[in-house]
């Protein structure tokens, strides 16, 4: 059997890769000194001296060179948002370089740009990190929100948490996870390689404002997921709207509200945190 294995339900059409090497990746308890870290200047998976570096992923979710690990910086205790705008500019050009060299290979439809951050949510090494998955085929739920009528900023108002010139920051109209913000460009792009310079420190600038707000929300840095949904490299995706999603399972400090047996089982979500409520707490942590 390969190490990854695409499988599709036959009633539901859900994909499922059967990944049953990953079982014996790397598990580094949060406080491992950086001594052993392998992502520190020195450690395995970094030789030499960087600001920001990827490389192929050791323990593949997918066969075929198609994930990568993309390092942040070589400071071990930063954090994506205490990179600052210079630093996340730096790692939102590698993100743009390896989007458009995967996406160029004739078995990649789609890339995703992605981060796990905090370890009750499986991020094995602390170490300020994301990852790229490359796919032969476009995801479904990429292809919902790229695809023809897919997503577009929104028009509400009291769902906004911040924007600058070019960017905006909302609150989604109905998020699965109790915490969730939706950074966008004001005006389409498909894909991060078509923002121009402003655009882009622009977008750097609205990471670290965001991020630095969730890290507040909770008085202490909560965990999340990130990922960037961008046009994928085939047909039909020409309306594309280029956004990044940040979700937390965190309903409190320490409090994760957990998908149960009813959300898996019905498909449908309860949130108990209200979303124009969770708006207006983000605007208030402002500098
Ligand atoms: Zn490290």
């Amino acid at each position: 059997m390969p190490e990854s294995q695409p499988r599709i339900d036959p009633v539901l059409g859900t994909t499922v890769h059967i990944v049953g090497g990953r079982q014996s990746r790397p598990n580094l308890p949060d406080n491992r000194s950086a001594t052993v870290c392998p992502f520190c200047v020195g450690g395995l998976e970094a030789p030499a001296p960087y600001e920001t570096r990827w490389f192929v992923n050791r323990w593949p979710a997918m066969d075929g060179d198609r994930c990568e690990v993309i390092l942040y910086s070589p400071d071990h205790d930063a954090s994506f948002a205490s990179l600052g705008v210079d630093g996340i500019g730096r790692v939102i050009d590698l993100w743009t370089e390896r989007t458009e060299t995967l996406g160029a290979r004739d078995d990649v439809d789609f890339v995703l740009v992605f981060e796990n951050r905090g370890a009750s949510i499986g991020a094995t090494i602390s170490h300020p990190h994301g990852q790229i998955y490359a796919y032969d085929h476009v995801p479904q739920r990429s292809a919902r929100l790229l695809g023809p009528n897919g997503w577009a900023p929104t028009a509400d108002e009291r769902l906004v948490v911040v924007g600058n010139d070019t960017m905006t920051a909302a609150v989604p109209l109905a998020p699965v996870y109790p915490v969730a913000v939706t950074i966008a460009p004001r005006l389409r792009v498909g894909r991060l390689n078509e923002l121009g310079g402003t655009a882009r420190r622009d977008l750097a600038s609205i990471l670290a404002d965001v991020l630095d707000r969730l890290d507040r929300l909770h008085g202490e840095p909560i965990p999340y997921m990130l990922w960037v949904n961008q046009r994928p490299f085939t047909a039909g995706f020409e309306d594309a709207w280029l956004n990044i999603e940040i979700v937390s399972p965190w309903r409190a400090a320490n409090l994760p509200r957990y998908i149960a047996a009813a959300e898996i089982g019905a498909g449908e979500y309860f949130n108990p945190v209200v979303p124009e409520d969770l708006v207006v707490r983000l605007r208030e942590l402002r500098d």
